[in-house]
């Protein structure tokens, strides 16, 4: 256990936003800009699909009855623990086969800066509004004697690993699963191709996307990026920041592929 540490509480610890009609966006305010991830939830006639499950600070499912109920599929973009680190709250969880190992293996997670890769430190302070390091990734705590350097990642093995093609069905909507490894080698896309909604993890965001990481891989980022524009989506609800209009996705997937081809 770590000294308590003095921080505001933040309760409810999640923000909610209808986007679209059965499409809600989850997210965690009190997280640094540099890891608060989307939640996305998708009401389904016969069964409800969760994109993502955040960081696993503050309990997702008790946070939100009315919306988790049910049967419900919690899909994995990717293996990060910005991603998954609530995915042990839900009884069936897919991500691409490529990607499990980082479900059931969970990386090692921190919120205490002084814990992290230097590279990762000074990108924070870099970013900081004041220039000085904040000294954990969250500016609340979710209540009262939150042990903030006690936070890890628990494992939650893949139930349903998936592949390129394969389909989620909810009944009244289908999502296929597109392979977009580059990020990490078995980070994937959703696309329900009658509506064009499409959930593109941490492949496309409004923000610096990162190909350089131990487990990125530039090549196979650029063809994924190929790719994603020629899915010609309507609308990305994305793993970082606001859903993405198709001029927006197609902007900036362009500008990816600029940069790395200059
Ligand atoms: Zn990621
Ligand atoms: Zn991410």
């Amino acid at each position: 256990m770590g000294k308590p540490v003095e921080m505001p509480i933040r309760d409810p610890w999640f923000e909610r936003r209808e986007v679209a009609p059965g499409i809600t966006w989850v997210l965690e305010p009190s997280v640094n800009g540099f890891l608060r991830s989307n939640i996305w939830h998708v009401r389904g006639r016969d069964r409800d699909l969760v994109v993502d499950a955040g960081m696993g600070i503050s309990p997702l499912r008790s946070a939100y009855p009315d919306l988790f109920k049910g049967d419900v599929l919690a899909f994995f973009t990717h293996g990060h623990y910005d991603h998954t680190g609530g995915a042990h709250e839900f009884e069936r969880r897919a991500s691409h086969v490529a990607e499990a190992v980082m479900l059931s293996e969970p990386e090692e997670a921190t919120l205490v800066t002084a814990d992290l890769p230097q590279s990762f430190a000074a990108a924070l302070t870099a970013e900081a509004p004041d220039g000085v390091t904040p000294p954990f990734l969250v500016d609340a705590l979710p209540y009262a004697g939150y042990d903030v350097s006690g936070y890890t990642i628990a494992p939650a093995p893949v139930t349903d690993p998936l592949a390129d093609g394969d389909v989620i069905d909810l009944g009244d909507r289908v999502f296929e699963v597109v392979h977009l490894p580059g990020h990490t080698p078995g980070s994937a896309a959703l696309i329900d191709r009658d509506s064009g909604v499409l959930f593109t993890g941490d492949v496309l965001y409004d923000g610096e996307l990162l190909d350089e990481l131990p487990e990125s891989n530039i090549d196979d980022y650029v063809a994924s990026m190929q790719r994603l524009l020629s899915l010609d989506a309507a609308i990305a609800y994305a793993g970082h920041e606001p859903p993405l209009s198709r001029d927006d996705v197609q902007r900036l997937g362009s500008a990816y592929l600029a940069q790395r081809s200059g």
